[in-house]
C-alpha cells in the first residue's frame, strides 16, 4: 500500500486518539487515561509522519524517541510539584521554537525556488506565533520561579511603542511575502520583533494573572503549531495544533471568569502594579494544635480548602489522614477547590488526587458557597487570595469581583499558614481578623500532623 495512504489513516487514528483523550481529561477520575491516549496518539502521529516524508530512517527516529522520552521524563520526576507551572511555562516555549524552527526552515525550499505566497503567509504566521510564544513563556518562566520580579512592569507610552512594534512587524510581514527568502532583511525584521513582542507582550502582566498567561501561551503554542502544520502542509499537525489553540483559549476564558476579569483587562490593565486596598484593623486570634483539636472533635461538617501553600508544604498526604479521622469520628467532610488556587490550573486536583482523596469528597466553589453556612469548620491550608473577603467587599482591592470561597461565612474558620504575610496577589486579607477565624500559624504539614497526633493520643 502507498506509504502516504498508511500515514494518512494513522492521522485519522491519531487525531482520533488526541479528541479522545481530550474528553477524559474532563475529569479527574478518567485523566490519567486521557494523559495515555493522547500520548499514543502524538507517538503514531510522529512516526507516520517523519516515514511518510522519508527526511530520516527509523533508527534515526528512535534514537530520537529515546533522548525526548528520557528528557522529558527526567524532567517530570526531577520537577517538584511547586515548579509544575514553571515547567509548562517553558514546555510552550518550546512548542512555540519548534514552531518557528519549522517555519523558518520551510523557506529553504528543496528546488531552490522562493516559496509560493500563501506558503510564505503561513511561514510568518509560524515565525511570528511561535516567537512570541518562545519568548513570552520565557518571561511567564522568569516570573513565575522569580527569577525576574512578578510584578507588572508598565511604563509611560508602553502602548503606543507597543502599537509601533506591531505596525513594524506588519510592514515586515507584507516584504517578506512578496519576497520570502530566508537571506532577506525582513526575514530578520520579522523574526526579531516576533521575539521582542513576546517579551513586550508578558512584562505588563503580572501578579495573580498569570494563571491566565500560562494558559494563553499553551493555546498561543497550538495556533503557531497549527500554521507550522499548514507551512509543510502536514494535516496532523493542524489538527494537533488547532486542538491545543482551543483547548487553550476554552481554559483561558474559564480562568478569566475565575477572576471576574475581561482579557483584555487581564493583558492590558497592567494588573499588579499598584497595590491599593482599604487597610485592615483588628485583632488576630491565634490557636494552638490542642485547641485546633477540641474544636474539630466535637465538629459535625468540616470543609478544608487548599491553596498553594498545601503545594509548598507537601501536606496532600497528611490533610487526607485527617480527613479519614474525622469522617470516623462522625464528620462530614468535603474539599472546596477553587479553580485558580495554588499556581496552575488544575493544582489541588492533582495534588489531592496524588493523596488518593476520593473524587466524590471534591466540591466546586459553586457548589460549596451556598451550604457554606452549614460548615462547622473550614479548614484554610495555604490558601489565602482565593478566600479573601476583599474581592468581595471592597470595590477599592485589586482583587476586587473575582469569585471567592466564602470560608468567611462559616461558622469557624482554622487558617494555617506560617505568617500574616499576603498571597501571590499581594493583597492584604481581612479574613485574618474575623470574629469567626482562628489563625494556626505554621508549616501546614506539621501542623496537620499535629492535630492528627492530637486524635492517636
Ligand atoms: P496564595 O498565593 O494567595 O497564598 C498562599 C499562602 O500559602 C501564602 O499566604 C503563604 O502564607 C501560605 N504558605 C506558603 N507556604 C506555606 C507552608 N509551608 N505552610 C503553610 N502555609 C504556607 O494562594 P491561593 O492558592 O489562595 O491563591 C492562588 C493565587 O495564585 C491567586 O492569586 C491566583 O490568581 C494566583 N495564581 C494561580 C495560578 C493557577 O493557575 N492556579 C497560577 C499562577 C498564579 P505564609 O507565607 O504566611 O505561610
Amino acid at each position: 500500500m502507498d506509504i502516504q495512504l498508511i500515514a494518512n489513516f494513522s492521522y485519522i487514528l491519531s487525531a482520533g486518539l488526541f479528541i479522545y483523550g481530550l474528553k477524559l481529561l474532563g475529569s479527574p477520575a478518567t485523566a490519567r487515561r486521557g494523559n495515555m491516549f493522547s500520548a499514543i496518539g502524538m507517538l503514531i502521529a510522529v512516526v507516520a509522519g517523519l516515514t511518510a516524508t522519508g527526511i530520516v530512517d527509523f533508527k534515526l527516529i528512535i534514537l530520537g524517541m529515546v533522548v525526548g522520552a528520557l528528557i522529558g521524563a527526567t524532567a517530570a520526576r526531577m520537577v517538584a510539584m511547586t515548579g509544575m507551572p514553571e515547567l509548562v511555562a517553558l514546555f510552550n516555549g518550546s512548542g512555540g521554537a519548534a514552531s518557528l524552527l519549522v517555519g523558518w526552515g520551510t523557506l529553504y525550499s528543496a528546488s531552490g525556488e522562493p516559496v509560493s505566497t500563501f506558503t510564505a503567509f503561513t511561514v510568518i504566521l509560524a515565525i511570528l506565533i511561535g516567537g512570541m510564544t518562545f519568548t513570552g513563556s520565557l518571561v511567564a518562566y522568569g516570573k513565575l520561579s522569580e527569577k525576574i520580579s512578578s510584578a507588572a512592569l508598565v511604563f509611560a507610552g508602553q502602548r503606543f511603542f507597543n502599537g509601533l512594534l506591531l505596525l513594524a512587524l506588519l510592514a515586515s510581514g507584507v516584504m517578506l511575502c512578496l519576497d520570502p527568502s530566508p537571506n532577506s532583511i525582513w526575514f530578520w525584521a520579522v523574526l526579531g520583533l516576533s521575539l521582542l513582542i513576546g517579551i513586550m507582550a508578558v512584562i505588563p502582566i503580572g501578579g495573580a494573572d498569570m494563571p491566565v498567561v500560562i494558559s494563553l501561551l499553551n493555546s498561543y503554542s497550538g495556533i503557531a503549531a497549527c500554521a507550522a502544520g499548514f507551512a509543510i502542509n502536514n494535516n496532523i499537525l493542524i489538527v494537533a495544533g488547532s486542538l491545543v489553540g482551543a483547548s487553550g483559549i476554552i481554559l483561558t476564558n474559564i480562568m478569566c471568569k475565575a477572576m471576574n476579569r475581561s482579557l483584555a483587562n487581564v493583558l492590558f490593565s497592567g494588573f499588579g502594579s499598584v497595590k491599593q486596598g482599604k487597610a485592615i484593623e483588628g485583632e488576630v486570634k491565634p490557636i494552638s494544635v490542642e485547641d485546633a483539636y477540641y474544636i474539630l472533635e466535637a465538629a459535625s461538617n468540616v470543609c478544608f480548602v487548599p491553596g498553594y501553600g498545601m503545594a509548598v508544604a507537601q501536606a496532600q498526604h497528611v490533610v487526607k489522614e485527617l480527613g479519614e479521622i474525622l469522617q470516623k469520628n462522625g464528620a462530614e467532610v468535603s474539599y472546596a477547590i477553587h479553580p485558580v488556587a495554588g499556581r496552575m490550573p488544575g493544582h489541588m486536583n492533582v495534588l489531592l488526587a496524588e493523596a488518593d482523596v476520593p473524587y466524590e469528597q471534591l466540591v466546586e466553589m459553586d457548589e460549596i458557597n451556598p451550604r457554606i453556612e452549614n460548615v462547622d469548620v473550614a479548614i484554610v491550608i495555604g490558601a489565602n487570595d482565593v478566600v479573601n473577603p476583599s474581592a468581595r467587599e471592597d470595590s477599592n482591592s485589586p482583587i476586587y469581583g473575582m469569585p471567592i470561597i466564602n470560608v468567611d461565612q462559616a461558622q469557624t474558620v482554622f487558617v494555617l499558614k506560617r505568617s500574616m504575610a499576603s498571597g501571590f496577589s499581594g493583597v492584604d486579607n481581612p479574613l485574618f481578623f474575623n470574629e469567626n477565624t482562628r489563625m494556626l500559624f505554621g508549616d501546614a504539614k506539621e501542623s496537620i500532623s499535629g492535630v492528627v497526633s492530637e486524635f492517636g493520643s
